[in-house]
């Protein structure tokens, strides 16, 4: 059974991914789970509900950046791996306040990797041959792509908004720890997410919501920025696999070869709104809006996902169509979800306009 009888850390285990990393590992392997996790406003610890009175999950409340929990924990878990996605992760957020993403993803990975050091050289060497450190990144770091071509694991990076700077940093960070101490790390560069218990400041759960209630449907610019979409789960899965098995210093690649404009998302959520939740006004497209668009914003990014396909044997399994749909589907069904959120005092406003 896989990682029967590992305890693996999961930083940022009560966000978007974390959390669905959490789910798919307690759902579908033995791991041992410890959630690391700050709360900041993005957390929820509603997103694990397998992880109620389930043995094999604890939740501790910690921030990746304060060093001496971080030891106190390691030595307390004795984790196996780690699985780093602690993160603030909303492009706009970083640029009207660029700080928490400095700290958090920046200097909160030094921390990790230096305590994460320090805790492996006290290993034997059977633990160290096994002990894995996973940094969850994004292809956001490579910047922005004409109308072709792709990423790949050996494109150069050039970040562009304060985010994807503070994210390449911190890829940086890693590799170095591995290149210069030899901790056994591992990099994924993933494209966009989507799916269940996304926050709803993002662009897919913002347009279902606003949609549901008959509200304005802002696009950024022409609507015709490219982002490659990936299902959560199918990333969950293939973060999983590049634990298990992928190769000690190396990079993958994840991606859903999906690659939609935003205009086109967003109308395809029109659509599925006016058949899954109708309304006898005007249909959900009229709602849409184009807003004055983000400051640097990234053209085009499409992910060649040919080295994780070709050495770790995963594809992302779900469809852009049938993903959206459950998305979709998700949030119609689980109202609760996100209306705690917003009567918990996220306000839904433009931000990131850098005025
Ligand atoms: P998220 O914002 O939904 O969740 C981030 C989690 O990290 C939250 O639970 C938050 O409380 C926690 N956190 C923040 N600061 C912390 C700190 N200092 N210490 C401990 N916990 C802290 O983000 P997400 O969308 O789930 O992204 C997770 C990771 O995946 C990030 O590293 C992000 O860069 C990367 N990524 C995201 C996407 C995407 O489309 N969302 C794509 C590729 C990569």
């Amino acid at each position: 059974m896989r990682f029967k009888g590992m305890t693996i850390f999961v930083t940022g285990g009560a966000g978007f991914i974390g959390s669905a990393v959490c789910r798919h590992l307690l759902a579908e392997t033995q791991a041992n789970i410890v959630n690391l996790d700050k709360l900041t406003y993005a957390a929820n610890l509603d997103n694990i509900p397998n992880g109620v009175s389930n043995s094999r999950y604890v939740f501790k409340r910690a921030d990746i950046c304060n060093a001496p929990l971080l030891r106190q924990l390691f030595s307390e878990f004795r984790p196996d791996a780690v699985m780093n996605l602690a993160a603030e992760s909303h492009v706009d957020r970083s640029i009207d306040g660029p700080g928490e993403f400095m700290q958090t993803n920046v200097v909160g990975t030094f921390s990790l990797l230096q305590e994460a050091l320090r805790y492996y050289r006290g290993l034997n060497d059977t633990q160290r041959a096994g002990f894995r450190f996973l940094h969850v990144s994004t292809d956001e770091v490579f910047g922005s792509l004409g109308e072709s071509g792709y990423f790949s694991e050996n494109s150069p990076y050039a970040p562009n908004s304060p985010y994807s700077a503070s994210k390449a940093s911190s890829d940086h960070l890693v590799r170095a720890w591995h290149e210069t101490y030899g901790l056994p790390t591992l990099i994924t560069n993933c494209s966009n997410n989507y799916g269940p218990y996304h926050f709803p400041e993002k662009l897919i759960p913002h347009t279902i919501i606003k949609g549901l209630s008959g509200e304005e449907l802002p696009v950024y610019g022409d609507g015709q920025n490219i982002r490659d979409w990936l299902f959560v789960e199918d990333h969950a899965k293939a973060l999983t696999l590049v634990l298990e098995r992928g190769r000690v210093g190396q990079t993958y690649n994840i991606g859903g070869r999906n690659e939609r404009t935003n205009l086109r998302v967003v109308e395809t959520i029109c659509d599925l709104l006016d058949e899954l939740a109708p309304r006898t006004i005007t249909p959900r497209r009229d709602l849409i809006s184009f807003v004055v668009d983000r400051p640097g914003h990234d053209r085009r990014y499409a992910i060649d996902a040919s080295k994780i396909e070709r050495e770790l044997g995963w594809t992302a399994e779900r469809s852009f169509e049938s993903g959206i749909e459950r998305t979709v589907r998700w949030y119609i069904d689980q109202q609760h979800w996100w209306k705690a959120i917003l009567a918990g005092g996220y306000a839904s406003i433009r931000v990131g306009l850098s005025q």
